[in-house]
């Protein structure tokens, strides 16, 4: 893989605000590719196939892991994720700046992979407002919530691991500050 100072991941709890983030980011630049990732958990209301994610089955997942077809791949809040290895090397090579958007374990196989590649974690302004944002935006049922902010507390605890650790008060002032990085 060329140049791998253009792989940056973004992690951050569960209802952090990643999305909303990311997709400012690609809107104010075209360099940036965002990776699909392939997950076995059911698409929520407006998703679809291809584009938020790749939604496949367990045995799918798994036939990928043995054939070695993800550059990472996690357990999350208990479904599967994972980086299509393919289209990453492909836009890498092309030359777009390749953001993904993991947890913490997924990161932390990347960056034992790629050094270099830059990782940047969201923190919420309190767990409380963390729980707001989650129960806000309605996707998920009560069980999957709590299994969020479960996970959330270790993936808090594992921020010290990244590059750099921004709070997300406000999205364009998050935004400001990873094209400040990125840019560094
Ligand atoms: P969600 O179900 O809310 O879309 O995603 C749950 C968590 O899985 C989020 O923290 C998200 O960043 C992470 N995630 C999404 N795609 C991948 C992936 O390909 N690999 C890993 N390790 N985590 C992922």
């Amino acid at each position: 893989m060329k140049n791998l100072k253009k792989l940056i991941i973004i992690t951050g709890p569960s209802g952090v605000g990643k999305g909303t983030v990311i997709k400012e980011l690609l809107v104010k630049d075209r360099d940036i590719w965002l990776s699909v990732s392939a997950t076995t958990r059911s698409p929520r209301m407006g998703e679809r196939d291809g584009q938020n994610y790749y939604f496949i089955s367990e045995d799918k997942f798994k036939d990928m892991v043995d054939k070695k077809e993800f550059l990472e791949w996690a357990q999350f809040a208990g479904n599967y994720y994972g980086t299509p290895l393919n289209k990453v090397n492909e836009k890498i090579n092309e030359g777009f700046d390749v953001l993904l958007e993991i947890e913490v374990e997924g990161a932390k196989q990347i960056k034992e992979k790629f050094p270099e590649s830059l990782s940047i974690f969201l923190l919420p302004p309190s767990k409380e407002e963390l729980e707001k944002r989650i129960r806000n935006r309605g996707t998920e049922k009560e069980e999957a919530i709590n299994r969020r902010l479960i996970r959330s507390n270790y993936e808090i605890a594992s921020s010290n691991i990244f590059d750099f650790v921004l709070t997300n008060h406000n999205v364009d002032e998050t935004v400001k500050e990873i094209f400040k990085i990125i840019k560094s």
